[in-house]
């Protein structure tokens, strides 16, 4: 079922569709909004949302905005009671499934608290001081800072015109002194994809002793298309690769702090020394293993997350906006106006949105809720001012 603007601004509670759109919402108490047509729309049956200082709206983390499935949150509070024990068959377990998933070996899979800290694996096994990481800018920002504590040369790259990876200028500055290349596929802030066959080329061209670091953490909000397919899904017969995931987005468990890589079993081994190897919780893997059997649920998510996507993009023309094209959960928006007075404008109503990067500086980015939650954020966003300063 797709979701169409005129369906949204009915559960908005305006009966005809707008043109410049955003003075004709204002004004909209949560009563109206409530009492609106609601039927056709994705959480139709779910009350209307009203963000409080105590209950803020967070689109600023691209989490699951639905939390885990109800089977996995039943393994959850199960496993709970095993929390005085230190992991015994879990990670056994989970690496299994993961083994089986992407039809790979046991020993080519590293758990991981987060996929964040296989981003630190990688940054500790590949990059020292002169031996640099190369990555695009703006991408996910974790590794670059990790890499400058520790001293290493960061060389960001910055996104071609489609806000995909700049590949050529990427092997460029990967031609000498490089540790480690970092792909965020689709990138985070941007939610752009770079093309398969592009990053395989790429990956042929690179030094033989540079290794590249893929992060899919977004890979399941792609909608298929042509030049997409993860690394995990469609075997690229390379060594030097690593490809991270995480259980944070379409699993909804980012509270519990799990991912994983992919490599080859020496670079697997490479990724894990140095770190314990528990920091993966009982509770933690119990749940993510759930997750994994849950393929129902993930179907929903990404049913949801696109349906929803669709409709903020209705929005953002409605009201002439510009967006970049995402795919993923969460969109970059050029408000045609300072992005600093957006965001304090939507924290003072509430709705939490992602910080202003320094490199797409007209740009917000919104993580994308569910639909009450979307609908919270476009009832904030219409009660600013068509143009010019905002009265805070
Ligand atoms: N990679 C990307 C591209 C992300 O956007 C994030 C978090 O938002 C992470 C990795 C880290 O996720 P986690 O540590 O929750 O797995």
């Amino acid at each position: 079922m797709s979701v169409s603007r005129r369906t949204l601004l009915r559960q908005i509670g305006v009966g005809a569709v707008m043109g410049a759109a955003a003075p004709a919402l204002r004004g909209f108490s949560p009563a109206s909004t409530a009492e609106a047509p609601r039927e056709n729309f994705v959480g139709a049956d779910q009350p209307a949302r009203v963000a409080t200082a105590a209950d803020p709206v967070l689109l600023y983390r691209n989490e699951n905005p639905y939390g885990a499935s109800e089977k996995v949150l039943a393994v959850l509070r199960e496993s709970v009671a095993s929390s005085n024990r230190y992991p015994r068959t879990e990670y056994d377990t989970l690496v299994e499934k993961l083994a089986a998933l992407h039809h790979v070996k046991r020993e080519q899979i590293v758990l991981g608290c987060g996929s964040g800290e296989i981003l630190g694996m990688a940054a500790l096994a590949f990059l020292k001081p002169g031996k640099k990481l190369v990555q695009a800018g703006p991408t996910f920002p974790s590794l670059g800072k990790l890499a400058q504590a520790a001293g290493v040369e960061v060389t960001s790259i910055p996104l071609n015109k489609r806000y995909e990876h700049d590949l050529p200028a990427m092997q460029e500055a990967a031609r000498n002194s490089t540790g480690l290349v970092y792909i965020v596929n689709p990138n985070n802030p941007t939610g752009t994809i770079t093309p398969r066959k592009d990053i395989e080329e790429f990956i042929g061209r690179l030094p033989s002793d540079v290794t590249v670091l893929i992060d899919e953490a977004y890979h399941h909000f792609v909608t298929p298309n042509a030049a997409y397919e993860s690394f995990l899904d469609l075997h690229f017969d390379d060594p030097r690769i690593i490809v991270s995931r995480t259980f944070s987005k379409i699993y909804g468990l980012a509270g519990m702090r799990i991912g994983y890589a992919v490599a080859t079993p020496e670079i697997a081994k490479r990724l894990a020394a140095g770190f314990p190897n528990w920091s993966v919780s009982v509770v933690s893997a119990r749940a993510a293993s759930a997750a994994l059997e849950d393929v129902e649920y993930v179907r929903l998510g990404i049913k949801r997350n696109t349906e929803v996507r669709q409709e903020f993009m209705n929005q953002v023309n409605a009201r002439m906006l510009r967006a970049i094209d995402s795919q993923a959960n969460f969109v970059m928006v050029n408000p045609l106006r300072p992005p600093e007075e957006v965001i304090e404008h939507l924290k003072k109503n509430h709705i939490l949105i992602g910080p202003k990067y320094p490199v797409l500086d007209k740009y917000i980015r919104v993580s994308l809720g569910t639909p009450e939650e979307m609908q919270a954020f476009w009832r904030a966003w219409d009660l600013m001012p068509a143009t010019g300063k905002m009265a805070m």
